[in-house]
């Protein structure tokens, strides 16, 4: 089972949209990359001439191009101010990724996700307006020390930084329990979205159903919460 194709938020399916990546450092190039083969739409820019032609050559982007994101006139040339989303990613140069953030944010982009390398540049990026801040070594660390240590965990979705969905695999503590007998509501503030077992899933299952060791559930909650569990 995949979290995805329960396709639990419709909204994450939608219409395609404008993605504009400013910076193709890995992170960039990796977002592109992402973005483009889900089938939206990605121009990436970089001043960096060669980055933006390794880019076009390996057809990361539908469109990339090279400019100065310092430079609002230039973003405002490129188009930049008309996209749904902009992606800065720029995390080794502090200047450059502040002056950007404030030039998309000053001219009304409506969302704007700027990556941070460390705490004050994360704080910094707030400040001038950045709508989501993403520390992607932090949360890779997070997310590796996650799958060893939580084996268990099979598939995880984070909501925002405190909410999360999990499918995780039925621990043994919870076998040939009920949901309403193990209290998760109560207990762990955690609601039960679905049961998969030998391939059929059980969307929304009554709180009598029991629970078997080897299947698998979806849970949502405070992501403090399902790291109580015991998995
Ligand atoms: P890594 O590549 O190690 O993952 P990263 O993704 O944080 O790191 P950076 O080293 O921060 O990448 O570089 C991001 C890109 O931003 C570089 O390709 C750089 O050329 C580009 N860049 C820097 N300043 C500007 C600017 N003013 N306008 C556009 N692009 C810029």
């Amino acid at each position: 089972m995949n979290l995805s194709s329960l396709s639990l938020f419709p909204g994450l399916n939608k219409k395609k949209q404008q993605f504009a990546v400013i910076g193709l450092g890995r992170f960039g190039r990796a977002a592109c990359q992402a973005l483009h083969q889900a089938g939206q739409e990605v121009l990436g820019t970089d001043i960096d001439e060669k980055r933006v032609t390794e880019v076009v050559n390996n057809h990361w982007a539908a469109h990339a191009l090279q400019l100065d994101s310092t430079d609002p006139l230039a973003l405002k040339e490129a188009g930049i101010y008309e996209f749904d989303t902009v992606i800065i990613a720029i995390g080794n140069y502090l200047q450059e990724s502040i002056i950007t953030t404030l030039n998309v944010k000053e001219a009304g982009v409506a969302k704007v996700v700027a990556k941070a390398s460390s705490e004050v540049h994360g704080k910094l990026l707030k400040r001038v307006g950045a709508d989501q801040v993403v520390f992607p070594e932090n949360e890779a660390g997070y997310a590796l020390a996650r799958t060893l240590t939580k084996p268990s965990i099979l598939d995880h979705f984070e909501l925002d930084p405190q909410h999360s969905i999990v499918e995780i695999v039925v621990p043994d503590e919870f076998h040939n329990k009920s949901i309403g007998e193990l209290q998760l509501r109560s207990r762990y503030g955690l609601n039960v979205l679905a049961i998969c077992r030998d391939q059929k899933f059980n969307i929304n299952p009554s709180p009598d159903l029991n629970l078997q060791k080897g299947s698998v559930m979806v849970v949502i909650g405070e992501t403090k919460a399902i790291d109580e569990l015991p998995l």
